[in-house]
């Protein structure tokens, strides 16, 4: 059965479905059998099951994903209702006060090739880490552009994601991927599994274009993983005695006026059993609340919710304000590429948006599909195996930078915050490095691969951002000498 790979099926047309053909076939040409040769991505994509809906902040890396599928930077904004995003703007997370700190997406100045925490700790009580290190925070401040009107299309001063309406962007991605790209786009509803003699998936059964078969199937089905979990049996793992959020209750509000400046970040505000998002868009603002429902009912984060759009918008905002609940299992698939089938967006897995690491997993995901593709099939076991071990290293990674911004709060003021710095929720190597850092600021050094997801630029932003204290070293460095002349 060592046949080659050049039939792709992807059921779920969410944004995971989408950007992995967008990207997968910016890659690989989709050509015809008259060449001799071909290669063929198809979308099934169901007529009454709605998307997800949320998802609305990436990572810079959006840039470079839209711009190698050929899409016009304009385009897209006008299209998707875009708007840039600089990093996150955190409020009330060390002491649930108006305190405020920044995660900008520009890494410190020089960091390639200086280390400037050290040489900022002096001061650190006239300024704050990223405003000493980087000149995006007074950006995020005053709500200006990280680029001028006549900067290139991708192109940057400082670096930026963007901000998007998530059902115009899939929308927009299947229109690109379908009319530039050659993806064949079926809608149909895929109601089983056919299996081959080797217990690889053969074809997806449909309600109405009978049997659609593959020889490498992409599951993009969302939450209801039919494919690795449903078919497969693939467990999720579970992360909730880490990170404990698991519901979130999504709002879109209207700006009060037309004259309301757009923010250039998103802005995260800590609440009592969890956090809000608040995303700027040009057309509204889409603002939700991220909480554990062990810690916190409903009712009561809904009246935070609420309380936040009365202050930020306006009480009528907050009166007529519509709220979606979304309840999702912290955590991701013990293993994400199984036999030919390989688990891409919600399928995956899904842990809180605190930095908005999904849409970039789906990113990285469907980039090593696409740069790896298995020649056939005797191949694609290794390649599957590559893959897992390279994102259950980057799930880790993520879930812990996603918990050093809780075991850093100094808020007392429910269990939530109090259960996050339980020793027994901390994993192992998060402990171990803030440890580290006690000692020596974060570095290059600090981590095992050369393309980590967070560098340590990031976790020095949180760290400094939350008030950490890292101790002055003992000894005079030849390097700070230099860097002090
Ligand atoms: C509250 C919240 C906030 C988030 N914020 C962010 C953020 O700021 N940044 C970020 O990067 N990510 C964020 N995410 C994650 C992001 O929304 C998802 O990663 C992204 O939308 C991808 O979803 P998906 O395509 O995997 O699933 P979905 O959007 O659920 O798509 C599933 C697809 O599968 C199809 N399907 C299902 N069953 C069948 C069937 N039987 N037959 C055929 N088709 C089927 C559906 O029709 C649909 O097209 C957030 C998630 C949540 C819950």
């Amino acid at each position: 059965m060592n046949h080659t790979i050049n039939r792709i099926v992807i059921v779920g047309g969410g944004t995971a479905g989408w950007l992995s053909a967008g990207i997968i076939a910016a890659e690989h040409r989709i050509t015809a059998d008259s060449t001799g040769h071909s290669f063929d991505l198809t979308i099934v994509e169901s007529p009454d099951i709605p998307t997800i809906g949320v998802g609305e902040g990436t990572w810079p890396s959006m840039r470079s994903t839209l711009q190698k599928m050929g899409i016009s930077e304009t385009d897209f904004f006008r299209e998707c209702s875009a708007s840039f995003k600089q990093g996150t703007l955190f409020k009330g997370w060390r002491n649930g006060g108006d305190e405020t700190y920044c995660h900008p997406f520009s890494a410190p100045h020089g960091y390639t090739e200086v280390n400037l925490a050290p040489h900022w700790q002096p001061s650190r009580d006239q300024i704050g880490f990223a405003d000493a290190v980087s000149p995006q925070s007074a950006l995020f401040a005053d709500r200006q552009a990280p680029k001028q009107i006549s900067t290139p299309e991708y192109a940057f001063n400082v670096n930026y994601g963007y901000h998007l309406d998530a059902g115009k962007f899939a929308e927009f991605l299947r229109k690109h991927c379908v009319e530039k790209l050659g993806v064949t786009h079926i809608k149909a509803n895929v109601t089983g599994i056919n299996s081959a003699e080797n217990g690889d998936i053969a074809a997806i059964e449909t309600d109405s274009h009978g049997a659609i078969e593959g020889d490498l199937f992409i599951d993009c089905s969302g939450q209801r993983a039919l494919l690795i979990g449903d078919h497969f049996d693939i467990p999720l793992q579970s992360k909730h005695n880490i990170l404990f959020n698991n519901t979130a209750l999504a709002a879109q509000v209207a700006y009060d006026s037309d004259s309301d400046a757009i923010e250039s970040c998103t802005l995260s505000t800590a609440q009592s059993a969890g956090w809000i998002w608040d995303i700027g868009l040009p057309t509204r603002r889409g603002i939700g609340h991220v909480y554990s429902s062990d810690h916190n009912t409903e009712e009561r984060a809904s009246d935070e919710l609420l309380s936040y759009i009365a202050k930020t918008v306006s009480k009528n905002a907050a009166a007529s304000a519509t709220m979606r609940k979304v309840h999702f299992s912290p955590g991701h698939r013990a293993k994400f590429w199984h036999k030919n089938c390989v688990a891409i967006g919600m399928s995956a897995g899904f842990i809180e948006p605190l930095e908005a690491s999904a849409l970039v997993l789906v990113e990285l995901s469907a980039s090593m599909i696409a740069e790896q593709l298995p020649a056939n099939r005797d191949v694609m076991d290794l390649v599957a195996k590559r893959f897992n071990d390279k994102f259950l290293y980057r799930w880790d990674r993520i879930i812990e930078f996603l918990k050093l911004h809780y075991i850093l709060s100094q808020r007392q003021d429910s269990e939530y915050w109090r259960d996050n710095r339980d020793a027994a929720s901390i994993p192992d190597n998060l402990r171990d490095l803030v440890e580290l850092w006690r000692h020596q600021s974060p570095w290059h050094r600090d981590t095992n691969s050369a393309d980590e997801m967070f560098p340590s630029a990031s976790f020095q932003y949180v760290l400094y951002g939350m008030d950490f204290e890292t101790q002055p070293s003992t000894t005079q460095r030849r390097s700070d000498v230099i860097a002090q002349a």
